[in-house]
């Protein structure tokens, strides 16, 4: 028997399944299909059939428009049906998600994400979001531009992983693994037949190897700080060879809900509102548990044989550095990031060298994943406010209403893949990087501070403020008295002035 507000809804589904333009405007003024309650308790209605929104409905000529009523964008050509299925339900006929077990110990017990919105599968899909995290958008705008067809299946011959690394019993751990997809650089072989089917079923993680000149490692090998042996470091140009991995995120919604200490509602019912209710099943199908969301993922960086990273028996050096552009790549001095990249790449060579493994993992975090323009702004309000480490965070904070967005809690799902269970020494002082790993379970034996010669002078407000509020150093520790003596390059030479 269906509750009363399910009948009603069903009724007035029914009443204007004859008048689709009204539905539409329906769903605008009033969203009865939206489940007040968001608790693992609550009852989540099923519905007959999925909401039509008519993109033909156009506002009546000379007649005032109201502002919550649709106005639908002109379609050409026959790419798409003029209805769009705006969501869909549980329950609702021809629902039929493929199995998705979390955790399962093997890929084909756990079952093949399945994202794709195609006719064949959005019945069967059993995640929500897209492919390529933050590219989904350019993806889109290729098949919009018709560029791309929406049906382009890729050939994936010969992409397979340069190394098959080996499984891990965090694999099938659906606490250990949330934030990736196991098997997301396997499913050619592991799901085959669903591919032979004609399935949409993609990559989320890619291994290959490349050679690298980083020019801080060339000088080393120059200045005889690294030697050349062959393997790792090639000649004495500074050539290193690395084994790469890059993953993309595909989020276990209630392991990360966990992680983040919040219940699975509430975080689903966040995601929806701050991403412009872009993805309404987050809402309507709690029965799918699986988000791939639009942000960047991360590479790994491996330096020597990638079968040592998970062997106990040899020692492991790990960076995990968090995307710094400014600094990383246009090597601007106001921050580490740049030099404590270089030093980390060095270390984990070195270790290589020695007979263990050297990991370096990039986070696509930019700016404590604040992003560039927030960090900009607050280098604006630090330049003109007189750059001393005290007011270092309380900066950032007025700008971005916290100092950092970039809660480690998914990071060490990475460490946990790759088999990784102690390291010997960790290249950053971080004390939010430290305590996630530790939390997760992987021993920290020893902490390398960034070398204090390898510190910009412009960048001791930054790291002074992070050292005084619990950054790991073998140095001076910073009282908080210091920090108001520790003043960055101000912009003097510079005409900030008006004309
Ligand atoms: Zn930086």
């Amino acid at each position: 028997m269906q509750p009363a507000s399910q009948r009603t809804q069903n009724s007035i589904l029914a009443l204007f399944s004859f008048f689709p333009s009204l539905i539409s405007l329906l769903f605008l003024l009033h969203p009865f299909h939206l489940p007040a309650c968001l608790s693992k308790s609550c009852f989540f209605p099923a519905s007959p059939s999925s909401i039509m929104l008519d993109t033909s409905a156009k506002p009546t000529e000379g007649e005032p428009q109201s502002p919550t009523s649709p106005t639908s964008p002109t379609l050409s050509g026959s790419r798409y049906s003029k209805h769009i299925v705006l969501t869909t339900y549980p329950g609702q006929s021809g629902i039929d998600p493929i199995p998705l077990e979390w955790g399962a110990p093997d890929a084909k017990s756990r079952g093949p994400v399945v994202v794709s919105r195609s006719s064949v599968l959005l019945k069967r899909r059993n995640a929500m979001g897209a492919h390529g995290g933050s590219y989904s958008i350019y993806n889109a705008l290729a098949i919009a531009s018709g560029e791309l067809e929406p049906d382009f299946r890729p050939d994936l011959s010969n992409s397979q992983p340069t190394f098959n690394f080996p499984w891990q019993p965090a694999w099938g751990d659906k606490t250990k693994i949330v934030s990736m997809d196991p098997w997301g650089h396997d499913i050619v072989n592991q799901f085959r037949d669903e591919l032979d089917k004609g399935w949409d079923i993609r990559p989320t993680m890619a291994v290959t190897r490349a050679n690298m000149n980083f020019a801080e490692i060339s000088e080393a090998v120059k200045e005889g700080k690294l030697e050349v042996d062959g393997s790792i470091v090639v000649d004495a140009s500074g050539e290193v060879r690395v084994t790469k991995v890059a993953v993309e995120p595909v989020w276990y919604l209630p392991g990360v809900a966990e992680r983040f200490g919040v219940d699975e509602g509430t975080l689903r019912r966040t995601l929806f509102e701050h991403t412009g209710g872009s993805y309404p099943e987050l809402i309507t199908r709690p029965d799918l548990k699986v988000f791939l969301p639009p942000i960047g993922g991360l590479t790994v960086y491996i330096f020597g044989p990638p079968e040592r990273v998970s062997d106990e028996n040899v020692k492991l050096a790990l960076r995990i550095h968090d995307e710094c552009n400014g600094s990383d790549v246009f090597q601007s001095d106001i921050c580490t990031c740049r030099p404590y990249l270089a030093f980390g790449i060095r270390e984990a060579i070195r270790e290589a060298q020695n007979g263990g493994s050297g990991v370096v993992i990039y986070f696509r975090k930019e700016g404590r994943a604040l992003g560039e323009v927030i960090k900009y702004l607050v280098y604006n309000a630090r330049k003109r406010g007189g750059d001393t480490a005290d007011k270092y965070f309380t900066r950032t904070e007025n700008i971005a209403g916290v100092r950092d967005m970039r809660f480690q809690a998914l990071m060490p799902d990475i460490l946990h893949w790759l088999g990784i269970k102690k390291i010997d020494r960790m290249l950053s002082m971080s004390n939010m990087k430290h305590d996630a790993i530790v939390e997760s379970g992987i021993k920290i034996l020893e902490r390398i501070p960034i070398p204090e010669e390898m510190i910009p002078t412009d960048s001791r407000v930054e790291i002074d403020a992070k050292i005084n509020a619990g950054y790991f150093t073998t140095g001076k520790q910073i009282t908080t008295e210091d920090l108001t003596a520790v003043r960055g390059r101000g912009w003097e030479k510079w005409e900030d002035i008006t004309h």
